[in-house]
């Protein structure tokens, strides 16, 4: 994708549950190679907004355009199957198998409906290749060393990582990231915002749901503000950091 290219429109996305309106018209874009921040307080609708966006909860109303087709209505597993894949906030892994095999999961279960239906059909060929993307994502991230361990045993920070590797697995051009920090150490933040920025200079676009502020001030090009189900502000890190109503909502300043 060129810079400046639109790699995600959403336009006025709503999501209400009951008389709650979780998502409350929530619109904006992410360009080719951008690193997004989605913050706020808890219950702003964050995960509301990222389940809308993958598909995994239906919308109220609103629209979302993905790499310029409307996305709006499909099912999440063909929404992965047109480049977008995600993690999610607590880490998903089959602890007694090795990490080259949790991430090649992702391969078998990308697009398919399930995990046990898909390696049911998968043929050896088909798992060959799979086994041999795995292994290419974690060693596009420096996780190359930890292929043959138990995913069981990994501290926090590989952990992070297995799950960036596995939704690496088909070249998505869309990364969207649930709290890739929470439990980092300082320097396992460090090594994550190094695989961010590689990412990121491979052309990928990211968005990230984080509560750690000095990470998401570091990384990203935009943050997305939101409170109550709306959007409070959007613009660079400095702009947010500014703006009193971010201050006074959010940094409790
Ligand atoms: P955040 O991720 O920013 O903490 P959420 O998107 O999880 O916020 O939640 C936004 C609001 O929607 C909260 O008030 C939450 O209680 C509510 N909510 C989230 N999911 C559901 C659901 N499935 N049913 C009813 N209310 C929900
Ligand atoms: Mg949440």
């Amino acid at each position: 994708p060129a810079a400046g290219d639109v790699v995600l429109k959403v336009d006025k996305i709503r999501k209400q549950f009951g008389g709650l309106t979780a998502v409350n018209d929530i619109s904006f874009e992410i360009q080719a190679g951008q690193i997004v921040g989605l913050i706020g307080p808890n219950g702003a609708g964050k995960s509301t907004t990222f389940n809308l966006i993958t598909g995994v909860l239906s919308k109220t109303s609103g629209q979302v355009l993905f790499r310029g087709s409307d996305i709006s209505a499909l099912p999440s597993r063909d929404i992965s199957r047109q480049g977008m894949a995600r993690t999610f906030q607590h880490v998903k892994m089959i602890p007694d198998m090795t990490v080259l095999e949790n991430v090649a999961l992702g391969a078998y279960t990308r697009g398919q409906s399930g995990v046990l239906s898909s390696m049911l059909r998968t043929n050896r060929a088909e798992e060959q290749r799979m086994m041999k993307e795995a292994q290419r994502q974690l060693e596009r991230i420096g996780m190359g060393a930890y292929m043959h361990e138990q995913a069981g045993n990994l501290a926090m920070g590989p952990q992070r990582l297995m799950e960036i590797a596995r939704a690496l697995c088909c070249d998505p051009a869309l990364l969207l990231l649930d709290e890739p920090a929470a439990g980092l150490r300082h320097k396992e933040k460090q090594g994550l915002i190094q695989v961010l920025r590689q990412l990121q200079g491979e052309g990928m676009s990211i968005l990230l749901v984080e509560h750690d502020m000095d990470l998401v001030m570091d990384v990203c090009d935009e943050l997305v503000v939101m409170e109550f189900g709306t959007l409070l502000t959007r613009g660079t890190p400095a702009e947010v950091q500014a703006n009193p109503a971010v201050r006074a909502a959010y940094l409790g300043t």
